[in-house]
């Protein structure tokens, strides 16, 4: 066995608590929803199993040693597991990013000692990936590339998914929901619920907007959803979960969902509302009774200075 250096000394990552599976409803008279609390997980997001799964995949397998460099592309909860992963596993973290991402995601990546790259030239998201394959070859570092590595869906399907079957007692899963971004979440889950026997439909939240949308690279997508731009998937086509069915939120839903869901004592960043305003609406066509499973993927603290706090900022007079 290839036993981690770190592992008696300050290394906790290994040991990673499931995180809760609780029925969740926004009044008594509404459905409740099965929600996975992933802002539990320690950089507060879903992010954080493939971060841990893949680097501990790639230490086996002896890609990678103590001191390697590990390279990314990531504006956001990726780059802020792998930097923590990193830290815990002796690694060295670049993370490149587009310009424009939030002040706390590169606060909080920095503060795990990991460097940040701003891609200034680079044509987007994709320009990012492309600038990041170069960098990584360039400085024989791991590139994990979650958009294409199925090692990503395989987090899902052999953790993620076998938690929440062990946490539900009757087994039974009427439909998941899931907003995509590289769809790990949704085929890895879908997969797990399907070998453990359950009929459940994979449902796929999009987010839609009515704002002029000339800069967002999947033009009927929503910008306001960070995370969730199944544009960039190599992982997810229509194809590969044809089962599948596609369900429209416009995201001034999403936002307020979320800040709803936040006033409710549930930290959670705008994907979590997307999604269990999704749930909602499957709630609707299935039933009352049906058992919807969905995921709050990520905590609200990286998104303090944006839209979703403006109602905050101000204090009501007294
Ligand atoms: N929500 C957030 C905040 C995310 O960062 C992501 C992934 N980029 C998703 C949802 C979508 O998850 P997945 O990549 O597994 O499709």
């Amino acid at each position: 066995m290839n036993q981690h250096p770190l592992l008696d000394h300050h290394r906790y990552i290994d040991k990673m608590f499931p995180t809760p599976l609780v029925g969740v409803s926004l009044s008594p008279s509404d459905p409740s929803i099965l929600c996975k609390l992933e802002f539990f997980n320690p950089a507060r997001s879903i992010k954080d199993r493939i971060a841990r799964y893949i680097l501990e995949k790639a230490w086996r397998t002896r890609k990678i040693k103590v001191g390697s460099t590990v390279i990314e592309a990531s504006s956001g909860s990726t780059s802020i597991a792998l930097a923590l992963v990193c830290a815990q596993m002796g690694l060295k973290f670049i993370a490149i990013m587009p310009e424009g991402v939030s002040q706390e995601r590169e606060l909080i990546i920095r503060s795990f000692g990991a460097e940040v790259i701003y891609c200034p030239h680079c044509d987007g998201m994709q320009g990012c990936l492309d600038f990041a394959e170069q960098e990584a070859r360039k400085r024989n570092a791991f590139y994990p590339r979650q958009f294409e590595n199925p090692d990503n869906a395989e987090t899902h399907h052999l953790w993620t998914g076998q938690e929440i079957i062990s946490q539900l007692p009757e087994g039974v899963i009427d439909a998941v929901v899931s907003g995509v971004g590289t769809g790990g979440t949704i085929i890895g889950l879908t997969r797990a619920f399907k070998e453990a026997g359950c009929k459940s439909i994979p449902y796929i939240a999009i987010p839609t907007t009515s704002h002029a949308v000339g800069d967002v690279e999947c033009s009927s997508f929503s910008k306001r959803i960070p995370g969730v731009v199944e544009c960039m998937s190599k992982l997810y086509d229509k194809k590969k979960l044809p089962e599948a069915i596609e369900i429209s939120i416009p995201d001034t839903l999403a936002i307020e969902t979320t800040r709803r869901l936040i006033a409710l004592g549930f930290p959670v960043g705008p994907s979590s509302g997307l999604n269990y305003a999704a749930s909602l609406l499957v709630a609707k066509q299935l039933g009352k009774n049906a058992q919807i499973v969905t995921v709050f993927p990520d905590g609200m603290e990286k998104y303090f200075s944006t839209e979703l706090f403006d109602p905050f900022r101000t204090s009501p007079a007294l």
